[in-house]
């Protein structure tokens, strides 16, 4: 194990990715949520997304939100756009870091936004430029990396050629997000390896699902490949839209709970993770499915 990071950054994704996929909360949830995070010691936040409202109400009170939440200065927040008309509220909004969505599967990509692959890179070329003038950051994010729901599995070289023309084009990260939950440790260990062959220097971010069980197992292997920089989400908030039923993105207490005991440091107070899972699962009214939420650390010990 003395391979594995030191230490590695979180990006809780809960009060986006998590309440996305939610039956939608009223604002002073999110709010109350993302207050409750910004004490857990994890270290960055995606806190909304700009969006149309008719494609995802969910999110339509973001402006509220973020003019809401009680900002604490150890915590870097940040805002999710699918395009450069997003990208420009998010920088009203004051928001300079910035995340940005394109699938490499075209037919994700023109459900989700009415454009393929190739325009929307078009249009985040422009995004990236617009959002460096004003002195911001942009992650581009490959979404369906290790598979679409439509088109099944997403072929790698079209998954590096994507990424690889963001970072072309000025890209200051590049995060792989399983949007589905379709990857497993020896598709990671593929499109990682290839991915830092060609880009050895080039920030990268994984954002894995945990729809069919996967996802600790693909965190694992990323991080025995080097990788340490991750997106998980609160209780294990969130879910699939073309599975319902299905869990949403890894846990956040599940990650930092397995980490922390191998020795990678994470920052996060695992107890205030747990405490605001707790907090999330009141919020959304549903048991989440974070399986350290429900039996507690493995350092929780029975009265006898
Ligand atoms: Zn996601």
């Amino acid at each position: 194990m003395s391979d594995l990071p030191d230490r590695i950054s979180l990006r809780e994704v809960g009060p986006r990715d998590g309440l996305q996929n939610e039956a939608p909360v009223p604002t002073d949830a999110k709010v109350e949520l993302i207050d409750a995070l910004s004490h857990t010691g994890v270290g960055r936040i995606e806190a909304v997304s700009f969006v149309h409202p008719k494609a995802i109400p969910q999110m339509a009170d973001a402006d509220e939100v973020w003019k809401r939440i009680d900002r604490n200065d150890h915590v870097r927040y940040s805002a999710l756009v699918p395009n450069l008309r997003g990208a420009q509220r998010a920088l009203d909004a004051g928001f300079s870091e910035i995340e940005v969505v394109v699938s490499a599967s075209d037919t994700h990509n023109r459900k989700n936004v009415n454009r393929s692959t190739a325009e929307s890179l078009d249009d985040i070329a422009e995004l990236i430029d617009q959002v460096h003038d004003a002195g911001g950051s942009v992650q581009v994010i490959v979404s369906t990396a290790w598979g679409c729901p439509y088109e099944g599995d997403v072929p790698v070289d079209r998954v590096l050629a994507t990424a690889s023309r963001a970072v072309a084009d000025g890209a200051d990260g590049i995060s792989f997000g399983d949007t589905t939950g379709m990857a497993t440790p020896g598709r990671v260990r593929r499109l990682v390896g290839d991915f830092r062959f060609g880009h050895p220097d080039v920030p990268l971010n994984l954002h894995f699902h945990n729809t069919r069980g996967t996802g600790l197992a693909n965190v694992l292997t990323a991080l025995e490949l080097g990788v340490a920089d991750f997106d998980a989400s609160v209780g294990g908030l969130g879910g699939c839209p073309y599975a319902p039923g299905a869990t949403g993105n890894v846990a956040t207490e599940e990650l930092v709970h397995m980490v922390e005991d191998m020795g990678v440091a994470t920052g996060v107070d695992l107890d205030a993770m747990i405490d605001a899972a707790s907090t999330a699962e009141r919020l959304v009214g549903r048991t989440l499915p974070s399986q350290v939420l429900r039996a507690g650390p493995r350092s929780r010990r029975t009265p006898v």
